[in-house]
C-alpha cells in the first residue's frame, strides 16, 4: 500500500486522458505523493475504478466525464473542480490519439481527429483555465508533446505536426506569462493504448514491434511530479523522456 507524503503542500491537478497509459499513471502517481487528482476521459467506468483504487490507498481522485473535443465538456470538467477544491493549481493536458498513417493512405478523418484532440484539445484545456489561474495569479500548465514534437517521421506527419504545434503554443503561452508556470513532456517510446488508436493495420504492427523498448507510463508520470514540485519561480518549460534504446 503507497501513503501519500505528509510534507507537501497538496495541490489540485486536473489530468485529462486519466483512464489509461500515461495519464493514469501521473494520476496514481501523484495521487500517491498527496496531491488531489481530478480524472477526466470519455469512460467514466474506469475513471470510477481508478479513483476508488486511489482513495482506498488513502489518496484523494475525483472522477468526471470528459471529451476535450467538445468546449463545453472541457468547461464542465474545469469548473466541477474548481466547484469541488476552490482552485485549479495543475491542469495536466494529456488526452491523445495517435492513428498513425501515410499521406497518401487519405484517411482525412483521422487527421481530424488527431487535430481535435491532440490540439484543439489542449486548446479548449487551456482556456477552461486560464480565467482561473490568472485570477489566482498563479497556476502550472502541463502540455504532453512527444518526440514526434521535435522531429518528424513516415507515417507521422499528422500526429506530428499535432505535436509540434502543442510545443509552439506552450513556448507562446508561457512568454505571455508571468505568474503561470508552462512545461512540455516530451516522451518518447511508452508502454500505454496509444497504438490501439492506429487504424491501418501495417502501421499498426510496425509501431507495436518497435514498443519492445518502451518505458512504462510511470517514468513519465515521474517527470510530471517532478515539474511541477518545483518551487513557484522554477519553471521546468521542456522534458524530454525516452527509452535509453530509442534510436
Ligand atoms: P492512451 O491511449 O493509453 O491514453 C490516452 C487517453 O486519452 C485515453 O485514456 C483516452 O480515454 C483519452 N482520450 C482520448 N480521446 C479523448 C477525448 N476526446 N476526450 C478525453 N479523453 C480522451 O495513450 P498514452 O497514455 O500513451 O497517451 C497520453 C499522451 O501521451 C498523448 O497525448 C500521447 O500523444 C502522448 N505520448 C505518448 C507516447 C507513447 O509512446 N505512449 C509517446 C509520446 C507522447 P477515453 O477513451 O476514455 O476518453
Amino acid at each position: 500500500m503507497t501513503h501519500p507524503s505528509t510534507t507537501v503542500t497538496p495541490k489540485v491537478v486536473l489530468v485529462t486522458g486519466a483512464g489509461s497509459g500515461i495519464g493514469e499513471a501521473t494520476a496514481r502517481r501523484l495521487a500517491a505523493a498527496g496531491h488531489h487528482v481530478v480524472l477526466g476521459a470519455r469512460r467514466i467506468d474506469r475513471l470510477a475504478a481508478l479513483a476508488k483504487d486511489i482513495e482506498d490507498r488513502a489518496g484523494s481522485a475525483f472522477a468526471h466525464v470528459l471529451d476535450v473535443t467538445d468546449p463545453a465538456s472541457v468547461r464542465s470538467f474545469v469548473g466541477a473542480a474548481h466547484d469541488r477544491y476552490g482552485r485549479v493549481d495543475v491542469l495536466v493536458n494529456n488526452a491523445g490519439v495517435m492513428p498513425l498513417s501515410r499521406l497518401d493512405a487519405l484517411r482525412v478523418d483521422e487527421w481530424d481527429r488527431m487535430i481535435d484532440v491532440n490540439l484543439r484539445g489542449v486548446l479548449y484545456g487551456i482556456a477552461a483555465v486560464l480565467p482561473i489561474m490568472r485570477a489566482q495569479h498563479a497556476g502550472h500548465i502541463v502540455n504532453l508533446s512527444s518526440v514526434s514534437g521535435l522531429r518528424v517521421d513516415p507515417t507521422a506527419a499528422v500526429y506530428s505536426a499535432t505535436k509540434h504545434a502543442v510545443r509552439a503554443l506552450s513556448e507562446g503561452l508561457r512568454q505571455e506569462s508571468r505568474d503561470l508556470r508552462v512545461t512540455v513532456i516530451s516522451p518518447g517510446l511508452t508502454r500505454s493504448e496509444l497504438t490501439g488508436s492506429i487504424g491501418d493495420s501495417d502501421v499498426k504492427d510496425a509501431v507495436e514491434q518497435q514498443m519492445d523498448i518502451a518505458i512504462p507510463a510511470a517514468a513519465i508520470g515521474e517527470a510530471i511530479l517532478y515539474a511541477i514540485t518545483q518551487p513557484a519561480d522554477v519553471d521546468v518549460n521542456e522534458l524530454v523522456v525516452r527509452p535509453t534504446a530509442q534510436g
